[in-house]
């Protein structure tokens, strides 16, 4: 068993934001990826103000990397939109090169970073890779994201909702896309789910969509799903036009609202293995951005006996943006509740901005 100091599982936006504030405080950090090179992964891809910050205290600049400027939002159920601005600049950006970027600024701060391995299970601290090797860790910060760990999965035993299912896919940004996408993030919504539209920096358009697993089931698949909600969201089928996307990245469950209120010694849950925001609320990379960065300074400040304060005082911190969120994602959901959300919305919409800074982790 090989002895490590402070090991990070996973290489999303929470595991390499650890790894570049740890390789900074000197803690010589290794983390391990399962992904071998560049992937697509289930995201809207929306960065928000607060991540943007984030994405400047880690040292990458999201402009230079091609993140395409959002300033507006339109909320479309039906045949009715609603066009508000965000409070503050916003961008778009695909997941494959926001965590390509973040993973090469890890390694360039001296973080060691294990690429095309993956942990296999855990007992406590003690890890098992899938290549045989095992680790026992001083400290470990649990970045699996949207997957579970065996031995250290996130307990969502009784809650009252079985978790959602998400679903990305790029579509060619036609010139008429592009027209109507320009300076927007665009949410469709729909019963037990909504779809988000956003330009990302390589020429598509991100695609993506939360749906209860029942609807998805029931459609059977992701491009059946799509020609019902067609009938649905008429303008999501405007956007898409003839060009349903064949291929596409998908994950079964996700928890919204969850919130890991402890943990074990020694053990720094980040991430979407901290907590879980509505998707619609596009704040779960800046969650797993701050979560990184303030795990690994709760570190530095106190070794890995920091981790059970440190992990209160985060569900502290998110539990405001998680409660807002799941109203609204609540509300959309359902055509009645969705129906008035629209009114009020359209009736007053400085309450977007105000939604939209309600939902962040960092103001
Ligand atoms: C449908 C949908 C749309 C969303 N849209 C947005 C949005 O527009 N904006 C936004 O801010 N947030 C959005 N989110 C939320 C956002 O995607 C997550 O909150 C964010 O990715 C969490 O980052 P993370 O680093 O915790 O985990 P992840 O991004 O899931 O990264 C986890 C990493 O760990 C690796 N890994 C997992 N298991 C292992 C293992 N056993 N061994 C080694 N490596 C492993 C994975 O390969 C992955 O690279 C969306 C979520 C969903 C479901």
């Amino acid at each position: 068993v090989r002895r490590a100091g402070a090991l990070i599982a996973g290489g999303g936006p929470a595991g390499s934001a650890a790894a570049v504030a740890l390789a900074r405080a000197g803690a010589s950090p290794e983390l391990i990826e399962r992904s071998a090179g560049p992937r697509d992964v289930v995201c809207g891809g929306f960065l928000g103000w607060d991540a943007l910050a984030a994405l400047r205290r880690v040292g990458l600049d999201p402009a230079a990397l091609g993140a395409r400027p959002i300033v507006r939002l339109r909320l479309i159920s039906g045949e009715r939109a609603i066009e508000a601005p965000l409070p503050k600049p916003a961008a778009g950006l695909s997941r494959r090169a926001l965590d390509e970027a973040l993973l090469a600024a890890a390694a360039a701060e001296g973080a060691r970073v294990g690429r095309g391995r993956a942990l296999r299970a855990a007992e406590g601290r003690r890890l098992r890779l899938d290549d045989g090797e095992e680790l026992e860790a001083d400290a470990l910060f649990l970045a699996t994201g949207k997957h579970e760990l065996r031995g250290l999965a996130r307990p969502l035993d009784g809650r009252s909702e079985e978790p959602a299912a998400g679903l990305r896919a790029a579509l060619p940004a036609t010139p008429a896309v592009e027209a109507a996408l320009a300076g927007f993030i665009e949410l469709h919504l729909f019963d037990e789910g909504y779809a988000g539209l956003l330009l990302q920096e390589d020429g598509a358009a991100n695609l993506c969509l939360s749906v209860s697993r029942r609807r998805l089931a029931a459609a059977g698949g992701p491009a059946a799903l799509i020609g019902e909600i067609s009938r649905e969201a008429p303008r999501l089928a405007d956007r898409i036009g003839a060009a349903v996307p064949e291929t596409w990245e998908a994950v079964a469950g996700v928890p919204y609202g969850w919130r890991a209120t402890e943990t074990a010694p020694g053990l720094f849950r980040i991430g979407d293995q901290a907590a879980v925001i509505a998707s619609l609320a596009g704040d779960g990379i800046a969650i797993a951005l701050a979560s990184g960065l303030a795990a690994a300074e709760a570190y530095r400040d106190g070794g890995p006996g920091a981790a059970e304060a440190w992990q209160r005082r985060f569900a502290g911190r998110a539990a405001r943006p998680l409660a807002v969120a799941e109203r609204l994602r609540r509300a959309a959901q359902r055509s009645g509740p969705r129906g008035a959300l629209m009114r009020l919305l359209g009736a007053l919409p400085m309450l977007v901005p105000l939604a939209a800074r309600l939902t962040r982790i960092g103001g």
